[in-house]
């Protein structure tokens, strides 16, 4: 790690690139992560890099979303592993859901090397290495586990591509994306939608999971009551364009 200081203005972004470079040199994050990283950071930046509250709003109903689920799905990919490991970890552990691994551009070795990565965070079990389940898609995130993903209800799905967040939103589960661009097909077609960096995501997720862990049943469907995606949508394009206007 270079030295960045704290009081550096950029600092939790600049940190947060040498994670990912970290994680490419490590083998577990692709190169095109370096990429999809970019461009995330560009949508932070001009949202001020900060939860706008309708983000808030989104973390608060995805949690209570997550505790009311059977069979809830973190997905790991190879920027959210080097991005925010023991984050995923503390989620599932709160939430009760489990972590599977599932990559764009997979291959068993670092598949694997996420694996042992996140056990190095303290998790115990983390799927993805079966991969015995398919979910019609023509690459390689197709590649599930029977028992996670292709049979969860509900499926955090941290930076995902739309082709698959449109595969398991047509499956009928619930998907919750966390995806800075509220342009994205991800973003469109999830069931809900995060528009915040996934480090402060999955730290606000975990705070609220923790404050709403002894909701009964129906105070939490009452949180995650109805909502309108194109709501929060709107409303991140919304504090885009306010914070553009104001520079
Ligand atoms: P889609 O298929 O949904 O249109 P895409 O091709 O734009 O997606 P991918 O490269 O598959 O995107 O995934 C990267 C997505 O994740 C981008 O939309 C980017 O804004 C978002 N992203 C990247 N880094 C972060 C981050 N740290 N926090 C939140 N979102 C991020």
């Amino acid at each position: 790690m270079t030295g960045i200081p704290q009081t550096h203005p950029r600092y939790h972004s600049l940190i947060a690139r040498e994670n990912i470079v970290e994680g490419v040199n490590k083998g577990i994050t692709s190169m095109q992560g370096l990429v999809a990283q970019g461009r995330g950071e560009c949508f932070d930046y001009l949202l001020g890099e900060r939860t706008v509250p309708s983000a808030l709003l989104a973390e608060k109903i995805a949690s209570a979303l997550l505790l009311l689920a059977d069979r809830p799905v973190i997905s790991v990919n190879g920027n959210t592993s080097a991005l925010v490991p023991e984050k995923m970890v503390e989620l599932a552990s709160v939430t009760g859901a489990s972590l599977e691994v599932n990559l764009f551009h997979r291959t068993e070795e670092r598949v694997s090397r996420i694996i042992s990565h996140l056990e190095s965070f303290g998790a115990t079990r983390v799927l993805g290495a079966r991969g015995d389940g398919r979910l019609g898609l023509e690459h390689a995130r197709a590649i599930v586990d029977q028992e996670g993903i292709y049979s969860a209800d509900v499926v955090l799905v941290p930076l995902e591509d739309g082709d698959r967040c449109q595969k398991l939103v047509e499956m009928g589960k619930t998907v919750i994306a966390i995806d800075l661009n509220p342009f994205s097909r991800t973003s469109k077609t999830a069931t809900l939608t995060i528009v915040d960096n996934v480090n402060r995501a999955m730290a606000n997720m975990i705070s609220y999971s923790r404050q709403l862990g002894n909701c009964s049943h129906g105070e939490l469907e009452e949180i995650a009551g109805d909502f309108d995606n194109a709501t929060f949508l709107r409303e991140a394009v919304g504090e885009l364009m306010e914070n553009l206007k104001n520079q």
